[in-house]
């Protein structure tokens, strides 16, 4: 993939210092914004997140109604932005006690979708599935509700991402 000027419509200053970028070459002959005062660069990539697959006994996966956007009023995945203090797997467990309410841990990593995003442009999601470790569920603060499913009666799902992960929980035999 080529960077163009087109890539950073909108970027026209340095974040550190307040200077205006120019775009040009870096040592691997990529375009991108440079400051001249500080030499901060500006590297645009698609923002990390995690969701997470959560199935019960009765074979059901909890899904959240998302208060917040993006998708606000749709169902998804509980999920979230990974923090710069966070890994992709930490991330998981605590966007999964903020929404729902449940401790839990990483039982298998289900790999990574691309979505379009809207307002940053891409986002790559991390898939996990879960497993409860305690705690009680009930709505957390980023979910309108938080429920139980099973998987041929699941409403429309927000983000192909999630779509994805839950189809590849579908094909593990174990479950
Ligand atoms: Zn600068």
């Amino acid at each position: 993939m080529t960077l163009k000027k087109d890539s950073y419509k909108g970027i026209n200053y340095c974040i550190r210092c307040g200077n205006e970028l120019t775009i040009q070459n870096d040592n691997e002959e990529k375009l991108r914004p440079h400051c001249e005062k500080c030499g901060w660069i500006y590297y645009k990539n698609p923002i990390p997140a995690s969701a997470c697959v959560i199935i019960n006994e009765k074979k059901e996966v909890l899904i959240i109604k998302r208060k917040f956007e993006p998708g606000v009023g749709r169902w998804a995945l509980p999920s979230g932005y990974i923090e710069i203090n966070q890994n992709p797997d930490e991330c998981a467990i605590e966007e999964m006690k903020e929404e729902t309410g449940l401790n839990g841990e990483i039982i298998e990593f289900l790999g990574f979708y691309t979505d379009f995003s809207p307002l940053y442009e891409k986002v790559i999601s991390f898939g996990f599935l879960m497993k409860v470790t305690g705690g009680k569920l009930q709505a957390g603060d980023d979910a309108a509700e938080a429920r139980y499913v099973a998987f041929d009666s699941l409403p429309e799902i927000a983000f192909p991402s999630h779509r994805y992960f839950i189809e590849e929980v579908k094909k593990i035999k174990h479950l």
